[in-house]
C-alpha cells in the first residue's frame, strides 16, 4: 500500500474482536483493499482463552493455527492466508503509537501513517502487575499472561524448572486456570490470594469450596487471605527463590504467575472520546461519542439492555458478539437501514482440570443451589440460580452437557418467576430443562 492510502475501515487491535469482525465485514460484502487490522502481536487473531488452558497442557498443547478465530464459537477456522485471499491488510507486529481521531490517523511505532474513514477501536486489555499494587519485582521468573508471547515465556520456563515450585497469585479466572496448568505440569503448586475464597465476583461462599476443595485433591495448596509483599531471589542468578507474604509467610518458589486483573488499552484515545467505567463509552451500536469511531470488546462501555445498566465486560464471548454488532451497524447505515439494538445475555465459563462451568445472566440476588457439591464424586454436577424480586436472573453450571447448557441459558434470558424456593431447589436443573 503507498502511504497515502485511505482504507475504508480500519480495526485497531488483532486480537479476538478485530478476528470476528473480519469474518463479519466479509460475510457483509467487503471489497479488495477496504479493511486494514494492526496489531502489534505477531499472530492472526486467535481465540485468546487458550492460552491459559490447552496452550500450557503438557501432552499435545494446542498451537497456532489451531486456535485462530473463529474457531472458539465453532466457525471456520481465519489462518493468516485467509486475510490474504480476502484483500484484507493485516498489520502484524505492528504497534500503534498516537491515534488522532479528528484527522483519522493512526501512527505506527517506526512512524509510518495509516488513515482511515471508519474506525473500531479493539485494543482489549492489558494486565495488571504486581508491581502497580507496590510490589517490587526486583526478581527473575514472574510471570503474567496476555499475549502468544507471554504464554511462550512461561512455557520456556516450566521447561527449565520441570517439577520445581510454582506460586500463583491471584484466585481470579487466570489464577486458577495457570494454577490448573502448572499442577498437569507436575509442578508443586501453591495460591495465593487475599479474597476469603476464589473467584469472589462470582462464585458464592459454596461454589468456591468446591473449587477449592477440588484443587486441594489434586495437590493444589491455597493460601488465602493474604497477599504478596516481596520476593527473595537467588543470589547467584537473581532468580525469585522465594515469595513473600503480608501474613509473614514465606513460600519457596522457582516461577511465580500473577493474574491480578486487567485494564482497558484505552490511553491511545484519551481526551478524544468520552469514557465511562474505565473504558470507551458507546451506544448500543458500539459507537462511540465520535463519528465514525467504535469500540468493542473489552475496552467497550456498552448499555447492557436486560440490566437498563452500562457495563464493560472482559470476556470472549462479548467480544465476538459486540464485534458482529458494530460491523452490522456500519454496513447497514451504509445501506441506510437500522438494526436491533445490542441485548446482551452475559455469559462467562471455565474449564480446569476435569471441570468445565458456565454462568449466564446476572449474579444478584438470593441464591437457590442445586446437584452434587462433593468435590470427591465421580463427575460433580451442580448449580445455582440466583434470584432477585422472585425472578430467576443468573444461573451457574458445573458439569453439564449442551442441551443442559443451553436450558440454563434460556431461563437466565427469560427470567421466570422462581416460585417458591424449595420446589426449585429440589427440581434443580429439570427446572431449566422443562422451560
Ligand atoms: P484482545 O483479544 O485482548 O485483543 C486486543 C489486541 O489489540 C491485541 O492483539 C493487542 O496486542 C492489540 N493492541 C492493543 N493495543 C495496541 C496498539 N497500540 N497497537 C497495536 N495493537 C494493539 N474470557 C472468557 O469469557 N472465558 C475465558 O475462559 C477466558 N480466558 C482468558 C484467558 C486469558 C489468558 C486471557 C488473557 C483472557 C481470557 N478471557 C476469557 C478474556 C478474553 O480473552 C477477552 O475478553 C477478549 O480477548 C477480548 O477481546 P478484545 O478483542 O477486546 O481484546
Amino acid at each position: 500500500e503507498s502511504p497515502e492510502k485511505i482504507f475504508k475501515y480500519a480495526i485497531l487491535g488483532g486480537g479476538v474482536s478485530a478476528g470476528y469482525a473480519a469474518r463479519e465485514f466479509r460475510r457483509q460484502g467487503l471489497k479488495r483493499g477496504e479493511l486494514a487490522i494492526v496489531s502489534r502481536e505477531a499472530a492472526a487473531p486467535y481465540e485468546r482463552p487458550a492460552l491459559s488452558k490447552a496452550y500450557l497442557f503438557q501432552k499435545r498443547p494446542s498451537r497456532l493455527p489451531d486456535f485462530h478465530v473463529c474457531v472458539g464459537s465453532g466457525g471456520q477456522r481465519l489462518r493468516r492466508e485467509w486475510y490474504r485471499e480476502n484483500g484484507i491488510s493485516l498489520f502484524l507486529n505492528t504497534e500503534i503509537v498516537r491515534a488522532d481521531l479528528a484527522s483519522k490517523t493512526l501512527t505506527t511505532a517506526n512512524g509510518r501513517t495509516i488513515k482511515y474513514q471508519i474506525l473500531i477501536i479493539g485494543t482489549g486489555s492489558t494486565v495488571l502487575k504486581l508491581s502497580d499494587f507496590g510490589v517490587e519485582e526486583n526478581v527473575k521468573n514472574i510471570f503474567y499472561l496476555r499475549e502468544i508471547s507471554d504464554a511462550d515465556k512461561l512455557i520456556e520456563a516450566i521447561k527449565t524448572k520441570r517439577k520445581g515450585k510454582a506460586v500463583i497469585v491471584g484466585g481470579g479466572y487466570i489464577g486458577l486456570e495457570v494454577a490448573a496448568a502448572m499442577r498437569i505440569n507436575n509442578f508443586d503448586v501453591t495460591m495465593v490470594y487475599p479474597e476469603k475464597w476464589c473467584l469472589p465476583r462470582l462464585f458464592t461462599p459454596k461454589i468456591a469450596s468446591f473449587y477449592e476443595n477440588y484443587y486441594d485433591k489434586k495437590g493444589v495448596k491455597i493460601v488465602k487471605g493474604t497477599t504478596v509483599i516481596g520476593f527473595n531471589a537467588n543470589s547467584s542468578n537473581g532468580e525469585v527463590k522465594e515469595v513473600r507474604l503480608k501474613d509473614g509467610k514465606v513460600l519457596q518458589a522457582d516461577i511465580v504467575v500473577a493474574g491480578v486483573g486487567a485494564r482497558p488499552l484505552t490511553s491511545l484515545f484519551k481526551g478524544q472520546v468520552e469514557e465511562e467505567k474505565g473504558g470507551i463509552k458507546t451506544d448500543g451500536f458500539f459507537r462511540t461519542s465520535v463519528s465514525d469511531v467504535y469500540a468493542v470488546g473489552d475496552v467497550a462501555a456498552f448499555p447492557l439492555k436486560m440490566c437498563n445498566e452500562m457495563r464493560r465486560l472482559e470476556h470472549v464471548d462479548h467480544a465476538r458478539k459486540s464485534a458482529e454488532q458494530a460491523v452490522r451497524d456500519i454496513k447497514a447505515s451504509e445501506n441506510g437501514e437500522l438494526i436491533e439494538e445490542y441485548d446482551y445475555l452475559p455469559y462467562f465459563y471455565s474449564r480446569v482440570f476435569d471441570l468445565s462451568w458456565k454462568f449466564y445472566g446476572e449474579n444478584v440476588g438470593d441464591t437457590v443451589i442445586f446437584g452434587d457439591y462433593n468435590p470427591l464424586s465421580k463427575e460433580p454436577k451442580f448449580g445455582t440460580y440466583w434470584i432477585h424480586k422472585g425472578k430467576i436472573k443468573g444461573v451457574f453450571l458445573e458439569g453439564g452437557n449442551a442441551e443442559e447448557s443451553e436450558a440454563i441459558a434460556k431461563v437466565a434470558r427469560a427470567q421466570p418467576s422462581a416460585g417458591n424456593l424449595e420446589e426449585l431447589a429440589k427440581e434443580g436443573l429439570s427446572f431449566a430443562l422443562k422451560m
